[in-house]
């Protein structure tokens, strides 16, 4: 027998219990409306807030780019694959956020690898809000930190609980070469499932008190909170959050991941960030796509206003319907739907009718907290927002939700 055939029963089985997931295949590019199955459907679910993924003006960048320098960088850049682009990205990314230095990797998930196994390892301490990021949590496993604690979602006298619990640990034990353990608090910057925002100025405020590092995974909060430039900007914590992962991967349109923070954070991300020794670096047209998409965000806030207006509309006309939006403070729009059979005949239904909006279930959420998560863009019109709140209103009332 092929020894890997229990895991090809798997893929059997997860079919027959209805946990396999089919990805649909896009025929068109990522705009507002998309193709699939050669069906127009409008797109209510995907990243790409700003329009960019298709914008004319990053296609441009792009194009030109790639005449210029082919397509790939050909090494990782420790060898001989670092392009005048990557830093020109680099410090694009570092202005925008306010940072002094910016650190580009292959994608967000490499770079959560890299901010959180760079800097703790086994004897070191790590603290994670319970709904971080899968990237999150993978990065303080991969790391082997054999101390972790996980506070109750954005609940600030949780974190302090713990902090005590670490604290007590730290003063307990040195670390085998004689250093203080270091503690390292990790949140998301936006809750990508629910679209709620950390409570970062209580988290920096807490991590002084009881000498932690802090990191906050932006992945959602640039392009869309601080004027684009991010959840740091937003609370006017410049200088305050040690560490600051981020993606081009959402907002940005293209593929990557960011690391910001002190000159000297990124200098030691440099020499020692594996995936960053041992993989090669962003293509050329991504690189690219970066630095016009921050001169169009530094130039003008309309398109994040756009975002947030479109987001504003969409959020009233679904409250208006009796839909339940959760906890949301940005973009991302949560119809929750709880069940997970309800969630998945909601989504087949809505296709039915032309809107792509793929449920979001286990495990992706808790079990009983399916639901519907619609992501608003610029690049979309009023009109097709209105199309997109009829069908949630006729699918909604099919089903009994409202
Ligand atoms: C999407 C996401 C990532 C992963 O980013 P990629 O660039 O797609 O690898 C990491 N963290 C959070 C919070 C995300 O939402």
């Amino acid at each position: 027998m092929n020894p890997l055939q229990p895991y090809f029963d798997t893929i059997e089985d997860m079919k027959n219990k209805g946990l396999y997931t089919a990805v649909r295949v896009l025929e068109s590019s990522q705009g507002p409306w998309f193709r699939i199955d050669g069906k127009k459907l409008l797109n209510f679910c995907s990243n790409n807030y700003l329009g960019f993924a298709q914008d004319k003006r990053l296609v441009a960048a792009v194009v030109k780019a790639v005449k210029k320098y082919g397509v790939g960088p050909g090494a990782v850049r420790p060898i001989s694959g670092n392009l005048a682009l990557h830093m020109e990205a680099e410090k694009a990314l570092a202005t925008l956020k306010g940072a002094e230095a910016a650190f580009l990797l292959p994608s967000g998930f490499v770079a959560n690898l890299v901010a959180i196994q760079t800097v703790v390892g086994k004897e070191d301490i790590a603290i994670s809000d319970e709904l971080n990021h899968a990237s999150i949590i993978d990065a303080i496993r991969l790391a082997q930190v054999k101390t972790k604690f996980i506070y109750k979602h954005n609940d600030m006298a949780d974190l302090e609980r713990v902090l005590k619990e670490a604290k007590k640990v730290q003063k307990a034990e040195k670390k085998s070469d004689g250093s203080e353990k270091i503690i390292l608090i990790t949140t998301d910057g936006v809750f990508s499932m629910d679209g709620d925002i950390a409570r970062l100025p209580g988290i920096v405020s807490l991590a002084k008190k009881y000498g932690a590092v802090t990191m906050v995974d932006d992945a959602h909060g640039e392009g869309v909170l601080g004027e684009g430039r991010g959840i740091v900007h937003h609370f006017k914590l410049h200088g305050q959050v040690d560490i600051e992962v981020g993606t081009l991967s959402k907002a940005f349109g293209v593929l990557g991941g960011v690391i910001a923070g002190k000159k000297e954070l990124i200098e030691y991300y440099r020499q020692k960030g594996r995936p960053y020794l041992f993989s090669t670096g962003l293509t050329v047209a991504d690189a690219a796509a970066v630095v016009e998409g921050v001169r169009i965000l530094t130039k003008s806030k309309s398109l994040v206003k756009k975002l947030w207006a479109n987001a504003a509309y969409l959020r009233k006309e679904f409250k208006k319907l009796g839909f339940d939006t959760g906890s949301t403070e940005t973009p991302i729009t949560p119809v929750m739907l709880g069940d997970e059979n309800l969630a998945k005949e909601f989504s087949a239904r809505l296709f039915k009718l032309g809107v792509f909006a793929t449920p979001i279930k286990f495990p992706m959420v808790a079990l009983g907290k399916a639901r519907i998560r619609v992501m608003p863009s610029a690049a979309h019109t009023k009109k097709d927002l209105d199309y997109g709140i009829r069908m949630f209103a006729k699918v909604g009332k099919e089903l009994g939700v409202i």
